[in-house]
């Protein structure tokens, strides 16, 4: 669970007070998990100031998301970029969180609403390990009971908030279970992904993950992690990946905005690999952590420079 607090959140515009960010009871996202949104992280970088991860990704994945469910943002790419880097900077947190949400506000029930106004809200809140001490020692997991929707009923590549009942569903189960996350399988009873993450398995120094057949969400961490494993010289193959594969997996782990690289070292009574992290895990995740602190030259494309908040000139009189 992350705590949700902040200064300010950007509403179509507006920068409004925390406390005051709200919406109608009666909203159609709320009634029928109708809504589209992003997870973002800003991170401190160690030449100073901070940047967001992959800004421009995120945004065009909001943006198709929202196409698709008939949602169009009112809000070019440049503009919505702007209100996430002008969010960042108002709240002045980092490392932050930063969340999107595409919804229509208005009070209007009928599940066939296409003409109610859509609207954007962005909030950048303080970010913790999303996995706790999991993150770094290794996340224990169950497969889930519940399994992944196939993309004929809700498509997985689109951010919808519908989707997350099903995610809700697996990590309440997982918790009561005692485990840090669920693993859901696809349809068919291949492995797909975590609640929140993509999932990687390591097999004779290949690292193997899921594709879209398999109904997860195409992760945009999981897209660093190919980048950097295949530079790194490792084989990447994307394929459907079996339980068995899983659970005689030499290494495992879980990519994610929230989760960042997350090692997986058991699921149900199964231990994964011996050492937690494998060496695979450990250098895609060294490589990882740098370059979101802007460590590593090749991957500083994948940020943008937070800007400093503008300075209030305070008139002479007042400055005794
Ligand atoms: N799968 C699901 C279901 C998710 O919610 C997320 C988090 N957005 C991911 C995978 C990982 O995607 P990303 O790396 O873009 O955060």
């Amino acid at each position: 669970m992350m705590a949700a607090d902040g200064k300010k959140i950007w509403m179509d515009g507006r920068m409004v007070d925390f406390a005051n960010a709200q919406v109608h009871v009666l909203t159609h996202t709320l009634h029928y998990g109708v809504g589209v949104f992003e997870g973002i992280r800003a991170y401190p970088t160690t030449g100073g100031g901070g940047a967001i991860f992959r800004l421009r990704e995120h945004v065009e994945r909001l943006v198709t998301s929202a196409r698709f469910y008939h949602m169009p943002i009112p809000y070019s790419v440049e503009e919505i970029e702007k209100a996430i880097l002008d969010t960042q900077a108002a709240n002045g947190i980092l490392p932050s969180y930063i969340r999107p949400l595409v919804y229509r506000g208005e009070p209007a029930l009928g599940v066939k609403n296409l003409k109610g106004k859509v609207s954007l809200a962005i909030a950048a809140i303080p970010a913790k390990k999303y996995l706790g001490d999991g993150s770094e020692t290794g996340v224990r997991t169950k497969i889930s009971p519940f399994r992944k929707p196939s993309s004929e009923a809700l498509p997985s590549f689109a951010k919808a908030t519908g989707n997350y009942a099903n995610s809700y569903l697996a990590g309440a189960d997982a918790s009561k279970d005692g485990y840090e996350e669920a693993i859901l399988l696809d349809c068919r009873g291949f492995v797909a992904e975590g609640t929140g993450e993509n999932i990687f398995v390591v097999r004779g120094g290949t690292v193997y993950t899921p594709g879209l057949e398999s109904d997860i969400l195409l992760g945009i961490t999981r897209d660093s992690v190919i980048q950097i494993a295949t530079d790194l010289g490792f084989p990447v193959v994307q394929k459907l990946v079996s339980v068995n594969e899983l659970l005689s997996a030499d290494e495992a782990f879980f990519s994610g905005t929230y989760a960042e690289i997350a090692p997986i070292r058991e699921v149900g009574h199964y231990a994964i690999g011996s050492k937690v992290p494998g060496p695979i895990t450990r250098s895609i995740m060294d490589v990882f952590f740098r370059a979101i602190r802007g460590e590593v030259p090749a991957y500083q494309k994948w940020l943008s420079p937070i800007p400093p908040l503008p300075r209030v000139e305070v008139p002479p009189a007042a400055r005794r």
